[in-house]
C-alpha cells in the first residue's frame, strides 16, 4: 500500500494545483528537488568539479538505481539528456545499409519516426508499418508475418505519449528473438508506472526520459542497451569521455554503454534522476503500476458518463494516460480553461501521431495522465471542472 499522506506531503504543489500532465511534465518530490538544489548549492560553495567528486556515490547510484529498476546490470546505462537523444545515438550507431528494413508501429513517437525517415532518405533503409490488432495494439502475428531476410530491427513505443494504450512488448520481444532482430523499445512513457523488466521483454535497446512517470528533473534521459549488443555499435559521436585516446592515431572505445555518453552534463540532474529513481523503488512500481491504472479506469469510465464526451484510448491493456474531447469544444481551450482551474492537462495533436491520430482522423484531442499520488476527489474535482466548461464556453 502506498502511504497517501506521505507521497502527497512531499510533493507540496499538489495541494493547491491537481497535476493531471504526469505524462508530459510530473512534479518532482520533495527529496528529488532538495538533491538537485542541495548539488546546486554545493556546486556555488566549491565549484562544479569538487561538487561532482563529492557526489560520486549519487551519481554511482545512476547507474545501480536503474539497473535494479529494469533488472539490467550498470554497465548497461548510459546517461543522456533526454530519451530522444539517448534513442538516436543508439539507433544511428545501428549497422544499417541500403535495402536493410526495419518495421515500427503506428503508435510509434514522432521523433523516432522523423529518424528513421531521415536513415531512410540517407542509408536507403525501408521501414515498414506493423498493423494493428483490433483493440489499437500492435498486431503481434501480423509482425510476424511481415518480417523478411532484409528485416533487421524491430521498433516498438510500450506506451504512446497520445493515449492509454500499452502494447505487448513482450509478445514483439519473443518476435525478435526468433528472427534474430535487434529490439529498440521506447519505454518514455512506461518506466515509472509500469514494472519494467528488460530480460523478460527481451530488448536490446530502451529508452527513457527523466521528467514524466520517473518525476525526475527536466533535462534527463537514459539509455539501457544489453552489453553484447553494446560491443558491436559504433556510436555516432565519440568524445573523451566515451573512448580513450590511445596513440596519436588511435583509440579504444569505452566499454559497455558509457560509449554512449558524453563528458559535459547536468550534473545535479543526474544526481536528480538517481533520487527519484529511488524514490520509485522505495514506493515500489507493482503498487504504482496497479494505482495508476486504477486511478486511470476510474476517470475514463467516469468522462465517458459525461454528456458530449469521447474517450479515445485504444489497446487491451491501459495506463494512466486518458484521451478524450469535449464535443463542440476546441481542446486547447478546454486545456487553458482547465488550467485556470489550477489544473494541468495537455493536448495530443495529430501533427505530433500522423499514424495513429492522424490514420484515425481525430484532430487534436485532450489528455489527462494520472500518477500514484492523485486521488479519487481529484478526479471528481476534475469531472465537474470539465462539466463547468462546457457550460461556459
Ligand atoms: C516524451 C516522449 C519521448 C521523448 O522524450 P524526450 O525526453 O522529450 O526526448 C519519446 N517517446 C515517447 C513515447 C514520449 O512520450
Amino acid at each position: 500500500m502506498i502511504d497517501l499522506d506521505r507521497v502527497r506531503r512531499e510533493t507540496p504543489g499538489c495541494e493547491a494545483f491537481i497535476h493531471f500532465d504526469n505524462a508530459g511534465a510530473s512534479p518532482m518530490p520533495e527529496p528529488v528537488f532538495r538533491s538537485v538544489t542541495g548539488h546546486l548549492d554545493a556546486e556555488r560553495a566549491v565549484g562544479g568539479y569538487e561538487a561532482e567528486r563529492r557526489a560520486k556515490p549519487a551519481l554511482d547510484s545512476f547507474y545501480t538505481g536503474i539497473a535494479r529498476l529494469l533488472n539490467a546490470g550498470p554497465d548497461e546505462i548510459a546517461f543522456a539528456e533526454n530519451a530522444t537523444r539517448a534513442w538516436d545515438m543508439a539507433v544511428y550507431a545501428l549497422p544499417l545499409k541500403e535495402g536493410d528494413r526495419v518495421i515500427t508501429h503506428g503508435s510509434e513517437y514522432a521523433s523516432n519516426m522523423l529518424a528513421f525517415l531521415q536513415l531512410a532518405a540517407r542509408w536507403g533503409i525501408g521501414i515498414d508499418i506493423a498493423p494493428s490488432d483490433e483493440s489499437g495494439q500492435i498486431d503481434v502475428a501480423a509482425l510476424d508475418r511481415l518480417v523478411t531476410s532484409r528485416t533487421k530491427v524491430i521498433a516498438l513505443t510500450h506506451v504512446p505519449t497520445q493515449g492509454g494504450l500499452v502494447n505487448p512488448a513482450e509478445e514483439v520481444g519473443a518476435i525478435a528473438r526468433k528472427h534474430g532482430l535487434i529490439y529498440v523499445l521506447d519505454a518514455c512513457q512506461s518506466v515509472g508506472q509500469i514494472d519494467i523488466d528488460v530480460s523478460k521483454i527481451g530488448c536490446d535497446i530502451l529508452t527513457c526520459t527523466g521528467r514524466k512517470y520517473l518525476r525526475g528533473p527536466r533535462g534527463t534521459g537514459f539509455l539501457y542497451i544489453g552489453r553484447r549488443l553494446a560491443e558491436r555499435l559504433d556510436p555516432p559521436f565519440i568524445d573523451l569521455h566515451s573512448a580513450v585516446w590511445t596513440g596519436e592515431r588511435r583509440y579504444d572505445m569505452a566499454s559497455g554503454a558509457r560509449r554512449f555518453e558524453n563528458y559535459e552534463s547536468n550534473v545535479a540532474g543526474r544526481i536528480g534522476l538517481a533520487k527519484a529513481v529511488d524514490y520509485s523503488l522505495a514506493i515500489g512500481l507493482p503498487d504504482i503500476e496497479a494505482r495508476v491504472s486504477d486511478l486511470a479506469a476510474t476517470l475514463r469510465r467516469e468522462l465517458a458518463r459525461l454528456p458530449g464526451i469521447d474517450v479515445h484510448d485504444l489497446g487491451d491493456r491501459k495506463c494512466g494516460i486518458v484521451t478524450f474531447s469535449a464535443e463542440g469544444l476546441d481542446p486547447f481551450d478546454l486545456r487553458s480553461a482547465l488550467f485556470q482551474r489550477n489544473i494541468s492537462t495537455s493536448v495530443s495533436t495529430a501533427e505530433h501521431a500522423l499514424l495513429d491520430l492522424g490514420r484515425r482522423g481525430t484532430g487534436p484531442i485532450n489528455r489527462a495522465s494520472v500518477h500514484y499520488f492523485n486521488t479519487e476527489q481529484e478526479i471528481d474535482r476534475f469531472l465537474s471542472a470539465v462539466l463547468a466548461v462546457q457550460k461556459d464556453l
